[in-house]
């Protein structure tokens, strides 16, 4: 069995980054830009501005009663410029009038006649400068997935597409003879294929863009037939049939008509997850088990996903967290036990969140962190903390 480091390297080892491909801003929320790195074309703001509805004045004439001589609006062309012993009334985000270099704020200022008593407002006093946010050829770095703030800062620069990485193409498997497609009625003996559509899910999540290639029988030409469909896709995920089970195919296809370049990994759940290729086309086949698809998923083919992006790691939180009780797990193994992680007198505390078995899909799902139990222990110790990988919302 090989560790999760060891395996883990192998696998990121095979991940190529994707092209990039320009989108929309509007559309480029949750991708990554192909360069992180972004030159300000302006300055932000491209002229100096009042932070505050007021008064702009020259700080010289401050305090004393200024003459009110003109008003200036936010995107004012053309301004009114303001002499010694002068004010202009302004608003927020409007321009500074020339010969002003101070704002005295609306509510410490008296108006009355055309006139305004003010008090002492030194030099700069809510002025925003230009480029007092970001100066023109600032080199700013958006790492990582674009969120709602690196949007904003790149639609301030006046940008109206980007180069993003193309989403790396994940075509999803599902082998079993007992699978049905949910919303079809089940017969005896028969499952809902839960995995396939989870696995398409957690492609998203990762940045990915999934395809669904179905359903396969338990048969060695099948598999391989519907394996085979996934060639031109960066990555295939198959579900189930890695084990070494009679009808287990996925492994015996990718040994003899491709590539295996790893199987077993000592993690639990999810040890008989295997790695290839078939036909020049990377494959992961995870184990079946729908708690083993989705935690392989997430240590494995998360990371593979974002390194093709260019991102390093799972993108995920971790912290410290004492289990309340003691969880059995499996010495040789390192375990991802389901967990609810949450602070309880200043302490992060992680009950489980019930049945550890990899057929227990419920505690997945109720479940926002997996605790790490490592390799050479048998149970997780109420005695000390665990890293947590939390991969939820923790309340
Ligand atoms: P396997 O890895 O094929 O031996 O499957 C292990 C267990 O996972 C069996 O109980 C299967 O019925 C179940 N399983 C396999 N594939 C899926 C799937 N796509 N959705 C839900 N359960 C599955
Ligand atoms: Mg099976």
């Amino acid at each position: 069995m090989l560790t999760l480091e060891d395996a883990l390297e192998r696998l990121l080892a095979r991940a190529r980054p994707t092209a990039d491909e320009e989108v929309p801003l509007g559309d480029a929320t949750g991708r990554v830009l192909a360069d992180p790195r972004v030159v300000a074309p302006l300055d932000v703001p491209p002229f100096a501005n009042s932070a505050m509805d007021g008064f702009a004045l020259r700080s010289a004439d401050t305090p004393g009663r200024l003459r009110v001589v003109a008003e200036v609006t936010a995107g004012m062309d053309g301004l009114p410029a303001t002499s010694a012993g002068e004010a202009v009334r302004i608003m927020t985000g409007a321009p500074i009038p020339p010969g002003a270099d101070a704002v005295v704020a609306l509510e410490d200022a008296h108006e009355s006649d055309g006139s305004v008593e003010v008090p002492l407002a030194p030099t700069g006093a809510f002025v925003r400068l230009a480029g007092s946010d970001t100066s023109a050829g600032t080199e700013v770095s958006l790492r990582g997935v674009l969120g709602p703030a690196a949007i904003a800062v790149l639609a301030s620069f006046g940008l109206d597409r980007v180069r993003v990485r193309r989403r790396p193409t994940v075509a999803i498997l599902s082998t079993g003879d007992e699978l049905v497609e949910p919303g079809q009625q089940l017969r005896s003996g028969q499952i809902y294929d839960s995995n396939a559509i989870a696995l398409a899910a957690a492609v998203a999540e990762a940045g990915g863009a999934a395809h669904h290639l179905g359903r396969v029988a338990d048969t060695r030409a099948g598999v391989e037939e519907a394996l085979r469909a996934g060639a031109g896709f960066d990555l295939v995920v198959s579900s189930g049939g890695v084990s070494v089970g009679r009808h287990d195919h996925v492994r015996e296809v990718l040994e003899q008509a491709g590539g295996l370049d790893f199987w077993r990994i000592a993690v639990q759940p999810g040890k008989p997850l295997a790695v290839g290729e078939l036909g020049g086309t990377l494959v992961i086949g995870l184990p079946g088990n729908p708690v083993s698809a989705l935690v392989t998923f997430e240590l494995f083919v998360r990371p593979l996903i974002r390194a093709m992006l260019g991102l390093a790691g799972d993108g995920r939180p971790r912290l410290f967290a004492r289990p309340t009780e003691r969880m059995a797990k499996d010495p040789s193994r390192r375990a991802f036990l389901r967990v609810t992680a949450r602070l309880e007198a200043g302490e992060m505390i992680a009950r489980s969140a019930g049945g550890q078995g990899s057929a227990q899909l419920r505690p997945l799902a109720e479940a926002n962190a997996l605790l790490v139990v490592p390799e050479g222990e048998e149970a997780a110790d109420p005695g000390r903390s665990y890293e947590a990988i939390i991969v939820g919302e923790l309340s």
